[in-house]
């Protein structure tokens, strides 16, 4: 199955199990918005509290909030998002469809990537355990002259991005031959700019109306709350301060699923620090985020580095953290090093001093920031992208499995009476009503008992509790688990603690402190 069959399977698997629907699909869906069904809630809210208690509870100095989403609209001139939150967005008058101009050139520049890497496998399999990978790249001629086109695109295109030169970037796709993947023509229009913000009216009190903006990231609530969170949690640099909710940006190309959506969810974390620091703490957050997503044990080699080509209009370092998703290696989380951007601009804007006095040294000063921003549904997405299988079992039966990592799983034990009569039914609810105040679990009693396993399988659920006529006699169940399919027999007072062994979110917890 290719990846992008994968990945349509599971998207109508979401939508058939309850993890995600289109939104208004009632009335034929809006585009680039989702909702969560109660399955995906579930996941995504176990999603959000192991990283808040990651990087709340688990840091004495990192704090949390909740500010609103509608601003005052002078925060968003103030951080430049109203100047320069654009894409330059290009169109193919053939297809009528859009696209990203960077994305396009990014996509070409992935293609050689691609085959310097086959030619290099190629070269591997030709001299066996005498190859010399370094040596191969540094003289095979096609990988040199791949190597020399990437350079000299990549170069282009980082000045075209960093001049805001819209024509350059234009030719470079006409230069690189790029065509439309839908019509496979290269008829473009010109590079235009586009901004991301979605604004609103907001009445005054007067009668009068504003136009205010929904926010397009979570940072400007924590950076206009600085002072307050500092001077009534008494904070001392370095510290932090964390928020989750949603942000909003009038995405144009908006394809992919959850990837990118127009309303979605962030995690972001401001890290207060002194002046002349930031790189040391910048490689910090780099670790301390990457251990993070690692102990969700999705697998070490989906994940990597990617270093900014053009900087942000507020950074000086940048990093994103990329994932392996169905469709390549994507961002997932970006790690900034802002400076003092937007506490400076905002001091500059409100007139405010928005400064911080060094106990220590006596002297004040605006602290430098880095970021840590990591969106909810893309975390969503790598989880239920990497969990789902189909599989193919002995004797040619079929399961769809859903590997959730068993403390994220939205439901962590079903629990079935093996038949609907002899007092089973009523032992099973016992035995649910003991468990549920700490775990989600299920009950269900319809239907054979291997396509109730197989119902669990589906949505992922780890652990499957049988009540059969020996429960009643002996008080021990079967429990099953959902990966190797195999089954113990426990007596029912050691199933909250085999339970909790397997699905408690602080395993996640452990790992990010060890
Ligand atoms: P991209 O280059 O993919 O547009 P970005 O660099 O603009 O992303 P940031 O501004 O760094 O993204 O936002 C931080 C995080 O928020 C991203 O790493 C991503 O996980 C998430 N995010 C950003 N835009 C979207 C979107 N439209 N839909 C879902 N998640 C998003």
């Amino acid at each position: 199955m290719t990846q992008e069959e994968v990945f349509r399977n599971l998207t109508a698997h979401c939508k058939e199990y309850g993890f995600i629907f289109q939104s208004s699909e009632i009335y034929d869906g809006l585009a680039a918005v989702y909702d969560y069904g109660q399955l995906g809630v579930e996941l995504k809210n176990n999603i959000k509290t192991y990283w808040w208690d990651a990087m709340v509870r688990l840091h004495d100095n990192i704090v949390g909030i909740d500010s609103a989403i509608f601003m005052h609209p002078k925060i968003w001139e103030a951080s430049g998002h109203v100047a320069a939150f654009n894409d330059p967005l290009i169109d193919n008058k053939d297809s009528k469809k859009r696209y990203r101009a960077d994305v396009l050139i990014e996509d070409y520049l992935a293609k050689l990537e691609e085959k310097m890497n086959k030619e290099v496998e190629k070269g591997r399999r030709k001299f066996g355990e005498s190859f010399d990978e370094a040596q191969f790249r540094a003289t095979n001629p096609n990988v040199l002259r791949s190597k020399a086109k990437w350079d000299e695109v990549h170069t282009r295109m980082v000045k075209a991005l960093d001049a805001n030169d819209l024509e350059e970037m234009r030719q470079i796709i006409i230069d690189c031959d790029i065509v439309c993947p839908i019509s496979g023509t290269k008829n473009w229009t010109e590079v235009r700019k586009f901004n991301l913000m979605f604004s609103t009216q907001l009445g005054n009190v007067d009668g009068g109306v504003g136009t205010i903006y929904l926010r397009p990231e979570t940072a400007q609530g924590i950076f206009v709350n600085f002072l307050n969170v500092q001077k009534t949690g008494r904070m001392k640099i370095p510290f932090g301060i964390a928020q989750i909710g949603k942000a909003f940006r009038n995405e144009i190309v908006a394809r992919q699923f959850i990837f990118r959506m127009r309303e979605f969810e962030q995690m972001e974390m401001q890290f207060f620090i002194k002046p002349g620091t930031e790189m040391e703490w910048f490689a910090k957050w780099k670790e301390t985020r990457l251990a993070w997503h690692k102990a969700i044990g999705l697998g070490d080699e989906k994940y990597r580095f990617h270093d900014h080509d053009k900087l942000a209009h507020y950074a000086n370092a940048a990093t994103d953290i990329e994932f392996e998703f169905p469709f390549g290696f994507k961002e997932l989380e970006g790690i900034h090093s802002r400076t003092d951007f937007d506490l400076g601009n905002h001091q500059r804007m409100s007139g405010r001093k928005m400064q911080y006095f060094d106990p220590e040294t006596n002297e004040s000063y605006v602290p430098y920031v880095i970021e840590t921003s990591i969106g909810v549904d893309r975390t969503v997405l790598a989880v239920l992208s990497s969990a789902y299988h189909e599989e193919e079992l002995e004797g040619g039966e079929k399961r769809v499995v859903m590997s959730l990592p068993p403390a994220l799983a939205p439901v962590k034990a079903a629990i079935l009476p093996l038949v609907k009569k002899d007092g089973l039914p009523e032992k099973a609810r016992e035995i649910l009503h003991s468990l549920r105040v700490d775990f989600n679990c299920q009950y269900d009693e319809k239907d054979s008992i291997g396509r109730r396993y197989r119902r669990q399988d589906a949505i992922g659920t780890p652990i499957c509790v049988t009540v059969d006529h020996d429960t009643l006699a002996d008080n021990t169940v079967t429990v099953r688990y959902r990966d190797t399919m195999t089954q113990d027999r426990i007596p029912v007072e050691n199933l909250h603690k085999v339970i909790a062994d397997q699905v408690n979110i602080n395993n996640l917890l452990r790992k990010n402190i060890e």
